[in-house]
């Protein structure tokens, strides 16, 4: 009995702790709260606009997949697939995955759904990614992607027009200091070339290589182009370079489009030593960087993949994209204006007598796209209208007794000079609208 007792109390005590603590989110993963929210929705609204402008549709598809997607579409042997996964067994017999990037669902719902037969295709989508890194500014376990996918064109005015899409882009956010890395992984037979040169150079070197490069060298010796080791680095800059292995097919392609960006207007560094993470490139690789965000310095990255759509299973259809980081841009943005405090409110509405009058007269002005807050919960008009001026509201528009016997409502300026006038209710819309529009 008296046992019996303890455990309960026990248990009631041990939910009362659980109940207290304040759980936290996961790290790496951030809310979003009101007053970041507003750049963001510029940021969001300028890239579905400019990617509508460019005739590209929007695909969404779910944040899980099955984990061997990823596999087989970003290679066994990246730091996505060997280290950053988020997957888990769904009921014990199937392994997914929250994705870490988009590009490998996008060519999978093209496959399932038919959308690349006989067809050519120009998608974006916009969503969560999710990947278990070093949390950090600028990386994020959960972070958000902008991205676009063509399918279906072989030639070099379509990697032109996805790499202006993002000049526009960084044109119409007021983005400075973006400058573009171009190179080319040219054909599998370029590449077989190219890696058998690194292959021979990199194990003549093999002491010099950190641990995670000696294990790539066997499998894929161009991975080692990307390592961030530093003494990996000082190697990688005496390594072969992929310009001297290209096949005249190749060279064609990367000398059309190098012309076709000079006369838009866009200078590209070549960057030869630029391979990208991802195993499913081939061909165009380029990424955008800006020194203004210090480690994390690239905005948007993408390239060609002519292969993976037939590698999917699908009819081999020539594809070229890119993914930008939506969190990097807002910083980007963040750094460069201070933003300015934005204003969230038209009207704060008090009404001291009357108030379905005043209800009604809140639905009226939202119908002519006034933003109007109505005060709740009462209280003294004093008190009223200090949280008037708190809300940010440009205006304060009060329904008393007098007001509501003469047909009026008063509204008293919060922010400019124009004092406290009556107006009548009937006017009350057009005079706003004249008001704001100023
Ligand atoms: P990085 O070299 O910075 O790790 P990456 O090569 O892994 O980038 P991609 O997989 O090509 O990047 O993704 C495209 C873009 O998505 C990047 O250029 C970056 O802007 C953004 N991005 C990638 N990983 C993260 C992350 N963990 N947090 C925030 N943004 C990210
Ligand atoms: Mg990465």
């Amino acid at each position: 009995m008296k046992a019996g007792y303890l455990l309960v109390l026990k248990s009631v005590i041990s939910r009362g702790e659980t109940m207290s603590l304040k759980i936290q989110s996961v790290k790496g993963m951030n809310d979003l709260l009101p007053g970041q929210i507003e750049t963001w929705h510029r940021v969001e609204e300028v890239l579905r606009s400019v990617a509508w402008r460019y005739g590209y549709q929007e695909i969404r598809t779910p944040v899980v997949e099955r984990t061997e997607l990823f596999k087989q579409s970003i290679g066994d042997q990246t730091d996505i697939v060997e280290k950053e996964m988020y997957v888990f067994d769904d009921a014990g017999d199937v392994s997914l995955a929250l994705r870490p990037e988009a590009t490998a669902s996008t060519v999978r719902a093209g496959n399932q759904h038919g959308l690349f037969h006989n067809q050519q295709q120009r998608l974006w989508y916009m969503g969560p990614m999710f990947r278990r890194e070093k949390p950090q500014k600028g990386r994020y376990r959960q972070f958000h992607q902008f991205g676009i996918e063509a399918f279906g064109w072989l030639g070099a005015d379509i990697d032109a027009e996805i790499i202006r899409v993002g000049s526009r882009i960084w044109k119409e956010l007021g983005v400075e200091n973006v400058s573009l890395q171009l190179n080319t992984l040219g054909s599998p037979a370029t590449r077989t070339d190219y890696r058998e040169a690194l292959y021979q150079f990199f194990s003549s070197h093999r002491d010099t290589l950190d641990s995670d490069s000696q294990r790539r060298l066997e499998r894929n010796p161009l991975r080692i182009l990307d390592s961030k080791v530093a003494s990996t680095q000082e190697l990688i800059e005496r390594a072969p370079s992929i310009l001297d292995f290209l096949d005249p097919e190749s060279r064609q392609h990367f000398g059309d489009l190098c012309e076709s960006l000079e006369r838009s207007g866009i200078n590209p560094e070549i960057n030869v030593r630029l391979v990208r993470g991802l195993d499913y490139y081939t061909s165009t690789v380029f990424e955008w960087v800006t020194d203004k965000l210090g480690a994390q310095n690239a905005v948007c990255a993408g390239g060609r993949y002519d292969r993976l759509v037939e590698q999917r299973g699908g009819r081999a259809t020539p594809a070229v994209g890119f993914a930008m980081g939506v969190e990097r841009l807002v910083e980007l943005i963040s750094a460069q204006k201070e933003d300015s405090s934005h204003s969230i409110l038209d009207i704060y509405l008090i009404s001291m007598a009357g108030q379905q009058i005043a209800v009604e007269l809140g639905e009226t002005l939202r119908d002519a796209g006034i933003r109007v807050c109505e005060h709740c919960g009462g209280g003294k008009i004093k008190n009223q209208m200090k949280r008037a001026d708190s809300s940010g509201a440009r205006y304060a528009m009060i329904v008393g007794e007098d007001e509501l016997k003469q047909g009026n409502v008063q509204l008293k300026d919060l922010r400019g000079k124009e004092g406290q006038q009556q107006i009548a209710r009937t006017d009350v819309v057009s005079s706003l609208q004249k008001r704001l529009s100023n």
